[in-house]
Formats: C-alpha cells, structure tokens, sequence
C-alpha cells in the first residue's frame, strides 16, 4: 500500500476555474491532480500554497456530496490571497489537509439548525448548507442569517435566493450600509438584529456562528438572550495558523490549537479561556 501523504507536503492541484464573488472575494474551482477527493467534512480547512507567495489556511466552501473537485472562496487580504487573485483556470496550487475538526455533524442531526454567518463566513457555512441540501432527511429546518458590509460585499447572492426559493431554508439577509437611491432594497443593519424576531426553541435548536471576530460576543448575547445554551451554539474561529495540525503552536488558545483542536469549537468548552473570542 503506498504511503500516506506527508502533513507538510502539498498536493499539487489545478484550478478548474476561477470566478469573482465581491470586487474583493473570488471563488476557486479546485481539483487534486492525483484525481482523488479530498476527503473533507463541511467547516474544515486546507492550507493553500503557491511558490514564493507561502501558505494561507482556507475553508471548503463546497460539500464532499458534491463531487470529486473542491471550491475555496478567497478575499484577497494579504501576499498569498493577491497572488492567487492573479491565477486562471488551468494554473496550479498546492494544497495541505484537509484539517480542523469539522461541523460535529452528530450535533446537528435531526434539529433545527440557525446558521449565521458574517462577510467570507458564508463560504465554509456554504459546505454545510449544501450538505443539508443534499441530505435533507438528516436535519430539521435550516435558518440561515448572513450580513455582509453593502451589498456589493454579498457572497453568492443567486445561491441565497434559490435556497429561500427552494422552501428548504429560510434565509434572512442584511448589509451594514446601503447606499441611498440604490437597487438593493432588502435589511439594512447588523446581523444580530435578525435574531430577535425569530421563533427559536431552545431545546431543539443548534446555532453555528461563523464570521469577523468582532461579529461573535454580539451574536452569542442575542442566542443567549433567546435561552439558547452554550452547549448548542458552535463557533468556528479565525487565527494566524502556520503548521496547520498543531505543532507550531502559532495559533494557539491557551491549551489548545485552533487549527488542530478547532477551527470549529462547542461554544461551552471554549468561552471561559482567555482570548478566545
Ligand atoms: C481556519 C481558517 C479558515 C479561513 N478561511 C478563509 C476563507 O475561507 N477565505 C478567506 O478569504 N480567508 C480565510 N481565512 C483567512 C486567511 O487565512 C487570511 O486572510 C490569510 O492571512 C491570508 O493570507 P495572505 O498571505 O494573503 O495574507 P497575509 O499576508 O497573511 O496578510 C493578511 C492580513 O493579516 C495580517 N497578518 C499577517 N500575519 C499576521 C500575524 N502573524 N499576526 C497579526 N497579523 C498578521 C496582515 O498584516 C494583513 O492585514 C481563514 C483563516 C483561518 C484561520
């Protein structure tokens, strides 16, 4: 049998395409020139790399129920990001993991989920919202809230509207500023004046909360607001990551790896460590 990969070797893979979401996030097709999968589950990341640009983690933003190829939605933010912005269908990247524990798809099963996302925090929700369309007898309704800067910065916006259209999510939308006399006539304000108007049991509720640091201390006082427990509220955190499986100790929360131990956490194990949210 051959050896597994090396964790720190990237797979060389091709980009099958390569299209804009926002004037700053671009969606990434991806395929492993070896022609596997990749082998994820929906809220873990890989570490994408390019020669002389370095490395970055980046989440799955498409289900492993969709297929042998991969998608990555990137803001462009830094070196690496900008060089990848240049890239085209056909050229190559290399890819480390997948990592990270996922979405704890046993948690979720059979209640209604609240998905609420913050500006490129759609993109690994996207991977769990897929897999929830394309095995829908695995959990109840699915609610999904999603804020973005204007509504230029709105990601995937014909896939917001057939997700409500389909009947199978409910979805609520917001941008922070709307410029006056524009097309966009939906919600303006914070995600987090979504939530007090929605009916939420909290005995059959699970919230998963992905975004912008400064999005979670908000979101989780309105859950709790709602007497939704910390025990049914995930989080999935952002740190500068370097090794990716936990041995760098570069993203480390107290004692414990984000990248390794996460990026994905039970609200309750985590919110009394120092620095976590
Ligand atoms: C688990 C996880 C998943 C992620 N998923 C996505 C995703 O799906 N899409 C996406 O677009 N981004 C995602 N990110 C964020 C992405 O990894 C960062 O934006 C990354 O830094 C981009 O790399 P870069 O080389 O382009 O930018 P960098 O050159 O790293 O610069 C990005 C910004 O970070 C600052 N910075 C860099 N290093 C440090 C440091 N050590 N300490 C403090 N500040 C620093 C820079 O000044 C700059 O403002 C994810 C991050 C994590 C941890």
């Amino acid at each position: 049998m051959p050896d597994p990969p090396s964790l720190y070797l990237p797979q060389q893979c091709e980009l099958l395409s390569v299209s804009n979401l926002t004037p700053e996030e671009k969606l990434f097709r991806v395929r492993k020139c070896d022609g596997t999968p990749l082998g994820h589950l929906p809220g873990q990341f890989v570490q994408v790399s390019l020669l002389g640009w370095g490395e970055a983690p980046i989440s799955v933003a498409s289900s492993p129920t969709r297929g042998v190829s991969f998608e990555l939605g990137v803001r462009q933010a830094g070196s690496l990001t900008t060089a990848l912005h240049g890239l085209t269908a056909g050229d190559s990247i290399g890819i480390r993991g997948p990592f990270g524990h996922p979405f704890d798809l046993s948690l979720l099963r059979e209640e209604e989920l609240l998905l609420i996302s913050g500006g490129c925090g759609l993109a690994p929700l996207r991977s769990l919202i897929q897999y929830c369309e394309d095995r829908p007898a695995e959990f109840g309704g699915v609610t999904i809230l999603y804020g973005a800067k204007s509504p230029d910065h709105l990601m995937f916006r014909e896939e917001v509207t057939q997700w409500e259209a389909s009947g199978r999510f409910a979805c609520g939308v917001t941008v922070d500023n709307a410029p006056e006399g524009g097309c966009y006539d939906g919600n303006v304000g914070l995600v987090t004046h979504l939530i007090p108007s929605l009916p939420l049991d909290p005995g059959r509720t699970v919230a998963v909360i992905v975004g912008p640091p400064v999005m979670y201390r908000a979101v989780i006082a309105e859950l709790h607001k709602k007497q939704l427990p910390s025990s049914r509220i995930l989080v999935s955190l952002e740190r500068h990551m370097q090794c990716g499986v936990g041995k760098c100790g570069h993203c480390a929360i107290e004692q414990l790896s984000c990248c390794q131990d996460g990026p994905v956490f039970l609200l309750s194990e985590i919110e009394q460590l120092r620095g976590a949210l």
